[in-house]
């Protein structure tokens, strides 16, 4: 009950125009499906293969996100289903979606994700890198991907100005590239700790985990 609970409050906290991804990683199918009672459809995992298998035991009308970073070489198992990918950070990447879309007959929508947090260990582009990536030829010509948006995730740190200033710097990146690009509709960013700051600093999509299912 308590997951149900978790799910109705968090949702009447947030604004109309602010998606929420219920992010399951690690948790079993009995805690998605309390999810799912309490009206819940989109959700978000970390690894393709676990994403994979709860896929296949989900009722049909759930989407699945990942959030995680991608492996180039298990892109093939989600690419029947995936609703959204947060976390690409290559053209790499990118051509290896676009191949296995292609064999599906989708279009899959992605996020680039941008380095904001000053921590070395997360991954993810900078302005400029984004600016080449999206401007390049190679880019031009895949037809199965679509990149809607940002998505940033920032330092792990309770120091809140530092937090607030680099969603600050992640919303005026995606400004930046949303003017030139009217596909550009969705700036993820915000996790259970920090989310009603993320929204504040305009973010669309919100990905919560513990303040769902409990502590992982
Ligand atoms: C695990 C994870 C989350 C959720 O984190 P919580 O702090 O549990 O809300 C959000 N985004 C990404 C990319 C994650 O890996």
């Amino acid at each position: 009950m308590v997951i149900a609970e978790n799910i109705h409050s968090i949702k009447s906290s947030l604004p109309e125009h602010v998606t929420l991804v219920a992010i399951s990683k690690t948790k079993p199918l009995f805690d998605l499906m309390e999810a799912y009672y309490a009206g819940q459809r989109t959700y978000g995992e970390n690894k393709i293969l676990e994403m994979f298998a709860k896929w296949e035991k989900m009722p049909k009308d759930v989407q699945w996100h990942m959030v995680g970073h991608v492996q180039t070489n298990k892109v093939k198992f989600m690419a029947p289903f995936v609703k959204l990918i947060h976390g690409v950070d290559s053209i790499k990447l990118l051509l290896e979606i676009n191949k296995q879309a292609k064999k599906c007959n989708r279009i899959i929508d992605c996020l680039l994700q941008v380095h904001i947090a000053v921590e070395e260990t997360k991954f993810g582009l900078d302005e400029k890198e984004i600016g080449s990536l999206l401007s390049s030829e190679e880019f031009k010509e895949l037809q199965n991907i679509r990149i809607i948006g940002l998505m940033g995730m920032a330092t792990l740190t309770e120091n809140q100005d530092q937090i607030k200033s680099e969603f600050m710097h992640l919303k005026s990146i995606f400004d930046h590239f949303a003017i030139q690009n009217p596909q550009f509709t969705t700036l993820s960013m915000g996790m259970s700790g920090d989310y009603q700051l993320a929204i504040d600093c305009g973010s669309t999509m919100v990905r919560i985990g513990s303040s769902i299912f409990g502590g992982r």
